[in-house]
């Protein structure tokens, strides 16, 4: 039995408009955007804009379209943030590690050598989050 979907999560308040967040692409059923306590340099998460809680419950049809999105964010988060690889995780349910109940992939570059940071660790200044979005975002606007 799946948990009830909680319109008051905080990915949901960003997609109202009721929260700020540092926007990386839009269309009709998806949002990325920069994860405020990233795990390396240019870590963004890429939602739905159908409130869904994890991999549990999403619709088969939104989760096709979403990995789609997913793998955009991924091309050009490396291509953008010079990177030499791209992590990408996705978390159910507390026990599984998850924080915020709206499902979410995470999309991380990566570099030889340099290890990831704590999961919901500690928050990047707006400038830093600013100046890797300009990069990841100067990448899709190239593969457009
Ligand atoms: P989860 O554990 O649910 O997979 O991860 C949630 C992610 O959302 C974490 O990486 C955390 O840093 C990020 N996060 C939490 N609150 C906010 C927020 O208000 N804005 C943004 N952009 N990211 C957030």
């Amino acid at each position: 039995m799946s948990v009830a979907y909680d319109p008051n999560n905080i990915f949901a308040k960003i997609l109202r408009g009721e929260i700020p967040c540092e926007k990386l692409y839009e269309d009709e059923d998806t949002l990325a955007f920069m994860d405020v306590m990233p795990q390396a340099e240019g870590h963004l998460l890429v939602i739905p804009k159908l409130g869904a809680r994890n991999i549990l419950d999403v619709p088969p049809e939104v989760l096709s379209s979403l990995i789609l999105r997913v793998q955009k964010l991924a091309r050009a988060a490396k291509a953008g943030m010079g990177a030499e690889g791209v992590t990408i995780i996705q978390f159910n349910e507390p026990a599984a590690g998850q924080t915020v109940y709206h499902i979410h992939f995470h999309v991380i570059p990566r570099w030889e050598g340099i290890a990831l940071r704590p999961h919901s660790g500690k928050m990047a200044d707006s400038a830093t989050l600013k100046a890797h979005a300009d990069k990841i975002r100067a990448a899709l606007a190239a593969d457009a």
